[in-house]
């Protein structure tokens, strides 16, 4: 995965080159155990792929993954620094639907009024509560997994 950032103004996180490294690091620190979690996608399918940093902290409350209407193949990943979830498992959770999206399992039918479909199922988001949608039923346990497998390889 290549992994870009967009700067929406200068207090960003982003603006750090330290925190940008770091961001990198993760990402690149993810791919393989991402293609563990999902064994439909192959290694090289990943080098195609463009992530798109944000800092959407003073935007937005949680962070989001949004995939590129035009070029599939980019994805645009808000993250937001508050909160008291670690920015570790929050960035794993964003890139576990960046693999949903790739693996097909997740689809955008319809954006302007928010129809998505899993497993060829389609949901109306503004009608399911965050936390009941089922991607997210994967990607919450996943992402938790992905931040843990994180944490254990630091005290190695
Ligand atoms: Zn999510």
């Amino acid at each position: 995965m290549n992994v870009e950032f967009k700067k929406i103004t200068d207090n960003d996180k982003f603006c750090s080159s330290d925190v940008r490294t770091r961001f990198i690091g993760l990402v690149h620190f993810f791919e393989d155990a991402l293609l563990e979690l999902y064994p439909d996608i192959k290694k090289e399918a990943l080098t195609k792929v463009d992530i798109i940093l944000v800092d959407a902290t003073h935007e937005q409350d949680e962070a989001s993954c949004q995939r590129n209407t035009i070029n599939e193949n980019k994805f645009l990943i808000k993250i937001v620094f508050n909160g008291s979830r670690d920015i570790v498992e929050k960035l794993a959770h964003e890139l576990c639907h960046v693999m949903q999206y790739l693996s097909g399992q997740l689809m955008v039918v319809n954006a302007k009024n928010n129809i998505v479909s899993w497993g060829g199922e389609e949901y109306i988001l503004d009608q399911l509560p965050h936390n009941d949608r089922p991607w997210e039923k994967e990607a919450i346990p996943y992402g938790m997994k992905l931040h843990s497998y994180y944490l254990s390889s630091r005290h190695k």
